[in-house]
């Protein structure tokens, strides 16, 4: 079993403590923050896997990329690129919709000079 752990310092005065193991291809993401200890995803285990940058103790970035390198065949796996597929799909929406805002605004002024 892998194991490694880490802190982020957060908005609480405390850092949240975070540690991510990966047994046999059970990969295991646990943080004391409020979300992580009612069991859900939060932003300082995610954020690892997600190459976004955190106020990290404790943690280089030769761990942060052996943390990543754990992803690719474990269990998670499957479902984390469902999730990136889908945030993909989700920026281009966020695209799509500002493009017809803007549409909607160009009549509306149209309409509003008459
Ligand atoms: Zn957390």
């Amino acid at each position: 079993m892998k194991e490694i752990s880490y802190q982020v310092q957060g908005s609480a005065a405390q850092p949240y403590n975070i540690t991510i193991s990966l047994s046999g291809t059970n990969l295991k993401c646990i943080c004391d923050c409020p979300a992580g200890s009612m069991g859900t995803h939060c932003k300082h285990w995610m954020s690892v896997f997600e190459g976004k940058k955190q106020k990290y103790i404790g943690l280089d970035d030769s761990q942060i990329n052996e943390i990543k390198s754990w992803l690719p065949g474990s269990d998670l796996e499957e479902a984390w690129i469902e999730l990136e597929e889908i945030k993909k799909q989700e920026a281009e929406i966020k695209k799509e919709i500002a493009t017809k805002k803007k549409v909607v605004l160009q009549k509306f002024k149209s309409v509003m000079k008459k």
